[in-house]
């Protein structure tokens, strides 16, 4: 009792100062970049790179380093079931990703087979994409999962065969010199303007069958799409390095 008394009669603020970082005396020393934003939200802002601009897969490649089999026509990309994931050529490691997609207008299969395709972060950490329009799977692996590890925080689908969008802000993990890592790499999802995904701690790289587990790799790797055998499109798809 005696402690819990000399606690109790410390003032109440006293124990918040103590606990609390300051805030930095000195005031930024550069100014904000001036960026000039695109005419609506998901056009890209003048400091974007144009990931695909509706014309053409020159920014990406296959697996072994070819030119992607994907399909290419009025303005978006599709997924050529079996032509395997597609990377981007250039890396990337802390980014703000906006990328569209639709799943087909004419819905074949269920749950995990129903318009899969992936958005993987540095080519590991996949952001799902599915057709979860009335569409049962389980809740980790639906439209706006980090996939088998967070499930959204609320079902933003768009109906099959419409275009949905998602903002994606990600940070890289770091690793010491061991390997190790140090910083869990996290992720904040806009799905069609909805958050879905609040600064979530990423466990690992994505994988289907075990749990998630952290590889050191470099701090920019290429940003993949995936091939789930589903026709998906994507378009308008830009990324500004953070
Ligand atoms: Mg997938």
């Amino acid at each position: 009792m005696h402690g819990l008394l000399g606690f109790a009669l410390l003032p109440a603020c006293a124990a918040v100062l103590v606990a609390q970082d300051p805030q930095p005396f000195s005031p930024p020393k550069t100014a904000p970049p001036i960026v000039t934003p695109g005419r609506t939200n998901s056009d890209p802002p003048s400091d974007a790179i144009v990931l695909f601009d509706g014309k053409d897969l020159s920014r990406w490649r296959t697996d072994n380093g070819g030119p992607p089999k994907w399909i290419v026509r009025d303005g978006y990309m599709e997924v050529a079931p079996g032509a395997g994931d597609i990377m981007t050529a250039d890396k990337f490691g802390d980014v703000q990703l906006y990328i569209e997609w639709a799943t087909p207008a004419v819905v074949k299969g269920e749950g995990q087979e129903r318009g899969n395709s992936g958005v993987f972060l540095m080519g590991r950490y996949e952001v799902q994409v599915l057709d979860s329009y009335a569409n049962e799977t389980y809740f980790h692996g639906q439209a706006g999962s980090v996939y088998k590890q967070y499930a959204p925080l609320v079902n933003a689908s768009r109906k099959p065969g419409e275009w949905q969008a998602y903002d994606i802000i990600f940070r890289a993990p770091r690793f010491d010199e061991q390997g190790k890592v140090t910083d869990r790499a996290r992720v904040t999802v806009f799905h069609n303007g909805v958050l879905i995904q609040n600064n979530v701690e990423i466990y690992g790289t994505t994988y289907n069958d075990r749990p998630a587990l952290y590889t050191a790799h470099p701090a920019e790797e290429s940003l993949k799409l995936q091939d789930h055998h589903n026709p998906v499109r994507y378009r308008n798809i830009w990324i500004r390095r953070l």
